[in-house]
């Protein structure tokens, strides 16, 4: 399963949620690396589901399967893009891979300085994308803060994250390490009297870890802890 990634190689949080012309949405503005214009990446494979040319050139791309949020969730997500200048290469049905380069920063719309708005929805698209909100403005269908939708790559440059806590993609073997944590063991109807440890044979281990590629793996023990090595 995709876990959807921080669409810019360089975050430069410039407007946050809740905050100006973002009040009552949890919509972001990324300018990037400096004043010019950066690639947007795709957060996830998914398709063009709306184009809106009559303002800021907003996209709304809805991923194709079911995506891992960093919170946890397991659902859709739809994504708003806006200020890309040309657009001329997307349409409706258009289908994106994961990390393919699909829009810019720019300066469509109601913007001073090159930078992609950014707003993500839990779900599929949902029509008409957007609903105006209390504030005034327009926002995504079903909005969730970014730092709850979007991982970080191992080689994103944060130049300000706004102090929002993003978490980052881990590593393969961070991953296989948490594999390690053994799961918990089933509960104990017998009565504990009539058990006698001293006399059951070696306990047998409650998980074995199969070992992909030699090298040096760590693991947390708390006192007492049994590790079970084969
Ligand atoms: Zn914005």
């Amino acid at each position: 399963m995709e876990r959807p990634i921080y669409p810019l190689k360089n975050m430069r949080i410039t407007q946050g949620y809740q905050e100006g012309t973002h009040m009552d949405s949890y919509a972001i503005d990324d300018a990037g690396l400096d004043t010019g214009i950066e690639n947007v990446y795709a957060p996830f494979t998914g398709t063009i589901k709306k184009i809106y040319t009559k303002d800021a050139n907003e996209i709304w791309l809805e991923s194709d399967s079911p995506v891992e949020y960093p919170d946890g969730t397991i659902d859709y997500m739809t994504m708003l893009l806006a200020h890309d200048n040309d657009i001329s290469d997307l349409y409706v049905g258009k289908k994106i891979n994961q990390k393919e380069v699909f829009y810019q920063e720019g300066t469509a719309g109601n913007a001073t300085g090159n930078h992609c708005h950014l707003e993500c929805g839990r779900g599929k698209f949902v029509e008409p994308g957007w609903l105006p909100n209390q504030a005034g403005y327009y926002g995504i269908i079903n909005g969730k803060k970014p730092e709850d939708c979007l991982w970080l790559e191992s080689d994103t440059n944060i130049i300000d994250n706004h102090s929002y806590n993003f978490k980052t993609i881990p590593t393969s073997t961070e991953e296989e390490i948490e594999q390690l944590e053994p799961e918990e063991p089933p509960t104990n109807t017998t009565d504990p009297d009539e058990e006698n440890i001293e006399d059951k044979p070696e306990e047998s281990p409650r998980l074995i870890y199969t070992c992909k590629k030699a090298g040096l793996y760590g693991i947390y023990l708390k006192e007492n802890e049994q590790v079970f090595l084969k």
